[in-house]
């Protein structure tokens, strides 16, 4: 068989290594107010000016994903040499690259060391493309078909490392200045590594730098937030990003929902499905998308499915039918595609879209549920590097 991966960029052991980080401070990163107060602070401009020159710094940024500060042309000579001297304005270092044969792209990031953190861009997704961030380093909840849940939290992202992934991708997919029209990345999904809602701070402050039209400007309404249902956070979440919600639902019944997602005996199904029904701004125009892996005889059963209809009736939703992606050391199967299609067709008669999500990336090990793999291998290595270090 070809090998499968067309691109893969991974620097050789003989690259020249990087320098160290320079500790002036990163701006790509900072919201509107860090900005402002950054510039105050160290007096590269008054307070009195420093609003109009945090509004310039965002545009060139945002808009036209400047790395460099001396690029930014209608800043004079003088202040950008002031600016040059306390702030840099750089990118995570892309550890490694590849593109699978569908067009999927995954990128490993790191953001600090130890730190690396997995970004796929997702073709055809969406509007035109979704690109699917992480939102932590490893995740705590243990979802048992989940390849990710299998590696422990190292931490939570900051908000810049989560608007970082953005920059890369736009930086890869050459889509500097923003553009209005004809978008490839389209979308953005927190469906990455980690659960969000247990990052919310960070989540909502890297959506704010998202969605502002003067950047970024991916609409909120194009960016969803999915979670495997931390209730007590999800009113704020509505409240504080407007963010379009997917849940990681799975099973209908708690005996099994509890194993396949765990957090579930925290906060069963009851509790989960009111916390739902009561989210901000739900509307047949703002729909909630429930998110189903189909596993081989666990939960793909025609009974399942009417089970499904029951437990969301009422509530504006679809039903997104994810195939298993297998993953080594996994004890699930995929449900057959005839037991998926059947699954579909009860959904649709009761009136529910329910695409069958087309496997992605499986390649590169950049499908659902798939992210970690190799870099968790160069993680352990950079821990233990630390580890040495520190004695
Ligand atoms: S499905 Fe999401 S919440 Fe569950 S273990 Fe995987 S990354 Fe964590």
């Amino acid at each position: 068989m070809p090998s499968l991966t067309l691109d893969l960029l991974r620097p050789s052991p003989s690259a020249p290594v990087r320098p160290a980080a320079p500790a002036r401070l990163n701006l790509a990163g900072l919201t509107r107010e860090e900005l402002r107060t950054a510039l105050v602070e160290t007096g590269a401009a008054p307070a009195d000016k420093a609003k109009i020159r945090a509004g310039q710094l965002w545009r060139w940024i945002h808009h036209y994903g400047a790395t460099d500060v001396s690029a930014m042309s209608d800043i004079s000579k003088e202040m950008r040499a002031v600016l040059g001297e306390r702030f840099v304005v750089a990118r995570p270092e892309v550890v490694e690259r590849q593109i699978s044969k569908d067009g999927t792209r995954k990128w490993l990031i790191r953001t600090a060391p130890g730190i690396e953190i997995e970004t796929v861009y997702i073709p055809d997704v969406g509007r035109a493309g979704a690109l699917c961030v992480s939102s932590q380093v490893g995740c705590t909840l243990n979802c048992s078909f989940c390849h990710t849940g299998t590696q422990p939290l190292v931490r939570n992202l900051t908000a810049a490392e989560i608007v970082a992934q953005v920059q890369v991708a736009r930086d890869d997919l050459g889509e500097w200045p923003s553009p209005k029209e004809d978008r490839r990345l389209s979308n953005i999904v927190f469906m990455g590594m980690g659960e969000p809602l247990y990052n919310l701070d960070n989540v909502a402050a890297a959506i704010d730098i998202i969605s502002d039209n003067e950047g970024i400007a991916i609409s909120r309404r194009r960016i969803t937030v999915s979670t495997s249902g931390v209730v007590p956070e999800l009113k704020r979440l509505g409240e504080e990003t407007q963010a379009m919600l997917a849940i990681s639902l799975h099973a209908t019944r708690d005996e099994l929902r509890d194993t396949l997602v765990p957090i579930n005996r925290r906060y069963p199904l009851q509790q989960l499905m009111a916390a739902i029904r009561a989210y901000p701004g739900l509307s047949n125009a703002r729909r909630v998308t429930f998110e189903y892996v189909m596993l081989k005889g666990v939960n793909d059963s025609p009974a399942d499915a009417r089970a499904l209809i029951k437990l969301i009736a009422g509530i504006p939703a679809k039903i997104n039918l994810i195939p298993f992606n297998p993953w080594p050391g996994s004890a699930y199967e995929c449900s057959s595609w005839s037991a998926i299609e059947a699954f579909a067709a009860i959904l649709n008669r009761a009136g529910y879209a329910s695409p069958i999500r087309t496997p992605r990336g499986r390649d590169i090990l950049a499908a659902c549920g798939q992210l970690k793999s190799e870099s968790e291998k160069v993680r352990a290595s950079v821990r233990r590097r630390l580890e040495l270090a520190q004695g």
